[in-house]
């Protein structure tokens, strides 16, 4: 039987127009899909009506399918000669684990393809009035996690992250945020620090909480998930460049 072919493909963070051209194109003409929880489902209108649909969801700590399970219905559904379509929140190749995904499907010899998404690590400080570099007050940015599992395994050194860029965003932090500022404070970054959290961005819902390291956690108490942060010089443009909220 001829093999199918494993599409990988960024589903933006939220807002349905930031889905990029191809990425509808096979989302429109896939046989299977296979989705997780951060995929806007407005764009789930958009899959044929005869395709089946994989809910692939992972919630922090509670686990609905595990990722050797997920590589292995995209490894079946290929072989059996679909178009697979396996779609993520915002670009599969940032903290998406569209690498392990992509590993499994290469171990076995599935074809695959990955269409780039627009990670929530730029649209949404972007959406909130926020550039990342700008001429004046940063020429550099770097993209962490703050999630707690993984920082056991690869311990992120935030000193030398908060001393190596002028701006710092950070994912799956919201949960750390406090532990995250004591580590910044007690190695030296200064209290005044402006800092994000951006909340649910790029959709309706997005709720931007802007303060320093100093107040950030009481300032960002009973936020929404998912969330990004973004620490820096760049996050005081914000109250002068927020058009979202204007709407
Ligand atoms: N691959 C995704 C990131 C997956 S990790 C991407 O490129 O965007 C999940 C984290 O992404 C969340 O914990 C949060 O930090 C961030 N995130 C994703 N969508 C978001 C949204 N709409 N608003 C705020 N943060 C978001």
């Amino acid at each position: 039987m001829r093999l199918g072919k494993v599409y990988l493909v960024g589903a933006g963070p939220g807002d349905p127009g930031l889905l990029t051209v191809r990425g509808l194109e096979l989302l429109r003409r896939a046989q299977v899909i296979v989705f997780d929880r951060l995929v806007n489902p407005v764009l789930l209108e958009e899959v044929s009506s005869g395709a089946l649909r994989i809910f692939a969801g992972k919630q922090a700590g509670r686990h609905c399918i595990a990722q050797s399970e997920i590589n292995q219905v995209l490894i079946d559904h290929a072989r059996l000669g679909y178009e697979v379509v396996r779609l993520k929140g915002g670009d599969p190749f940032v903290f998406g684990r569209g690498g392990e995904e992509v590993e499994a499907l290469a171990d076995v010899g599935i074809p695959f393809e990955i269409v780039p998404g627009v990670s929530s690590a730029m649209a949404v400080p972007a959406y909130a009035g926020i550039p990342l570099t700008h001429r004046k007050y940063s020429s550099s940015f770097a993209v962490v996690t703050g999630h707690k599992a993984q920082q056991e395994r690869a311990t992120i050194e935030w000193a030398k992250v908060a001393a190596a860029v002028d701006t710092l965003v950070v994912l799956m932090g919201l949960k750390n945020l406090a532990q995250i500022t004591d580590e910044l404070l007690s190695h030296g970054v200064a209290p005044e620090t402006s800092i994000a959290v951006v909340s649910r961005g790029t959709t309706k819902d997005q709720e931007t909480i802007v303060g320093t390291i100093a107040d950030i956690v009481d300032k960002a108490a009973g936020i929404e998930s998912p969330a990004v942060i973004v620490i820096g010089r760049v996050v005081e443009l914000q109250q002068r460049l927020n058009w979202f909220a204007l709407g």
